[in-house]
């Protein structure tokens, strides 16, 4: 299993990894997890949370509403008694287990968007659960035995949230992708200008290691790179 340690000793382990990572935060006592993968893998998580004698999770964060991310917070939440921490734009989508469709950034994920995901959204929907921290611009988990902050960058969904570890270590959820070698532009996105605003915000961190919930890590440079040729797309 892929884990990162940072300069203060909290360590980042990739509990899922593949079409939708889970990424748990320890500081050697407290446990924070974040995303819960699509329903269809909780087995799977469970074993993860087992195999590594994981006994408590303390706070699980989501770092938006959508099934793949939000999926097992309900399960989550029943099994350690946890409580869930999302952004106030995102509590909707969570209590009523609906989902915020986004938008196709690209001709394929248009085409996506306009023939499955409006007509199957039924499949597309998670439990109902109840979150418990709502947040607006920012949470210091520095209160949680932590160094780090929960920020919000909007763009993907109006409530999408990045974790910034240590100032050293982003997990930004689907703000950016790491699917694709060329940038990290994701297919779907419900306001662009706001999610490279988001790129804006998150390289105002001393991140230099970025962690997206689809796919592998990218580095300050990837993310530079795609900054500075959306932005002059935007504006062109
Ligand atoms: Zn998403
Ligand atoms: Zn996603």
């Amino acid at each position: 299993m892929k884990s990162w340690k940072t300069r203060s000793g909290i360590k980042i382990l990739r509990m899922l990894s593949g079409r939708s990572n889970v990424f748990l935060l320890t500081n050697g006592s407290e446990n924070i997890l974040i995303d819960t993968s699509p329903a269809n893998k909780w087995n799977k998580l469970e074993k993860k949370i087992r195999d590594n004698k994981i006994d408590r999770i303390d706070y699980l964060i989501l770092t938006h509403s959508h099934f793949d991310h939000a999926g097992n917070a309900g399960k989550i939440k029943n099994k350690f008694g946890c409580p869930i921490i999302l952004h106030y734009a995102e509590d909707y989508y969570l209590q009523t287990g609906d989902i915020c469709t986004p938008k196709g950034t690209n001709a394929f994920s248009r085409f996506i968007v306009n023939n499955f995901a409006l007509k199957f959204s039924n499949r597309l929907k998670c439990d109902p659960c109840l979150s418990d921290i709502l947040i607006d611009k920012k949470l210091d988990l520095k209160i949680f035995g932590f160094d780090a902050y929960i920020m919000h960058t909007p763009g993907h969904s109006p409530g999408s949230l990045s974790i910034i570890v240590d100032d050293e270590i982003a997990i930004v959820g689907d703000t950016m992708f790491g699917f694709f070698p060329g940038g990290v532009f994701p297919p779907y996105a419900n306001n662009i200008s706001q999610l490279i605003n988001s790129w804006g915000l998150l390289l105002e961190t001393n991140s230099r290691i970025f962690l997206p919930s689809h796919g592998g890590s990218k580095t300050r440079s990837q993310l530079l790179r795609s900054y500075n040729t959306r932005r002059t797309n935007l504006s062109g």
